[in-house]
């Protein structure tokens, strides 16, 4: 999230350079953007669970699964109309704790709400941030999610006050990426959406709205904890990708800067041309691979690996661990 100190001053700073036009105005997503709402409910959760099991006696198996339960039934439904916050969120414990602890669904239910916020904060560094652009910018908050649940973020992290204005989409008729939420959001700040930058962390709605918007920029806060060493639009810019060997030249810092372009220099230096390459000058290890990758004895990674050693392959960085972590894994309907 040091992103948004960086690129919200850079792009704002950089002005009518930049974008031929002024920046007035910088509207922020709420959940995972200015608060790590997904990283401080599970925080609240393996808390509870321990919580659960020194003073409820509850063994870590069934403390686990009963938070696991409340937070999956939680972020699907986080509201219910029909009735308020806390009663709604009450029942949702009752279905979660274990019979003979149902009774105390108030009780952790409380619990549950304190711990909530003491991890779900607005960092003071942040706060801070807000402050100083407001000095030069309109600052506003464009938030999906259920209206209770989203002002009950604002008003309990006391945030109301760092911004000209708050739109959650629970009040409204549409919610992001709606271009008519940011619309709405630049006419209460006075603004033109081509003198506004919107940033969030949710590519299809934070981004793709304002995008839809015409905003000036647009800024992606990723939460990747694993990223690519190269991203690509269309698959036959594959062609275009360094060759292996000049991969494992590249420091790791130094990946992204050497990007796309330098393979599209014309020297050479595809994927395809190293493999046609390795398949002329070396037949014999091409014929090496393709019998490692066919032997069954081996699982799959011990033939890649065996196969690396003898030719020219390179692992591409997986994505599991980007999809398992990402505050962009969508289970809630936050965004
Ligand atoms: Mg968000």
């Amino acid at each position: 999230m040091e992103i948004i100190k960086k690129e919200a001053y850079n792009l704002a700073n950089k002005g009518s350079r930049t974008f031929g036009k002024q920046i007035k105005a910088i509207f922020f997503d709420l959940d995972n953007t200015l608060i790590p709402t997904r990283r401080g409910d599970e925080k609240a959760c393996q808390k509870l669970s321990d919580i659960l099991q020194t003073k409820y006696g509850l063994t870590s198996e069934i403390a686990d699964e009963t938070t696991t339960n409340f937070l999956q039934a939680f972020r699907s439904c986080p509201d219910n109309t029909q009735t308020t916050l806390d009663s709604w969120r009450s029942y949702l414990w009752t279905q979660s704790l274990p019979q003979n602890l149902k009774y105390l669904n108030e009780t952790i239910y409380k619990q549950w709400l304190q711990l909530r916020y003491k991890y779900v904060t607005i960092p003071t560094e942040y706060e801070v941030l807000l402050r100083n652009l407001r000095k030069q910018y309109r600052i506003g908050l464009i938030t999906n999610g259920p209206s209770n649940a989203q002002w009950e973020k604002v008003n309990k992290l006391n945030i109301r006050s760092l911004f000209d204005c708050i739109l959650v989409s629970g009040d409204l008729p549409w919610e992001k990426p709606n271009p008519n939420i940011f619309y709405m959001a630049c006419n209460l700040l006075n603004v033109h959406p081509n003198e506004s930058i919107m940033i969030g962390d949710k590519m299809e709605t934070d981004i793709q709205g304002g995008k839809a918007a015409n905003f000036a920029a647009t800024i992606h806060i990723s939460h990747m904890s694993s990223k690519p060493d190269y991203l690509i639009e269309k698959l036959g810019q594959l062609l275009y990708v360094p060759k292996p060997s000049s991969i494992e030249e590249i420091s790791s810092n130094d990946k992204r800067r050497h990007s796309l372009s330098s393979g599209m220099s014309g020297n050479g230096n595809s994927c395809l041309s190293g493999y046609n390459n390795s398949q002329n000058n070396g037949g014999q290890q091409h014929a090496q691979r393709r019998n490692l990758y066919h032997s069954k004895s081996l699982t799959f990674d011990q033939r890649f690996n065996k196969a690396r050693k003898v030719g020219d392959i390179k692992r591409v960085s997986s994505f599991q661990d980007s999809d398992s972590n990402s505050e962009n894994s969508s289970d809630s309907i936050y965004s």
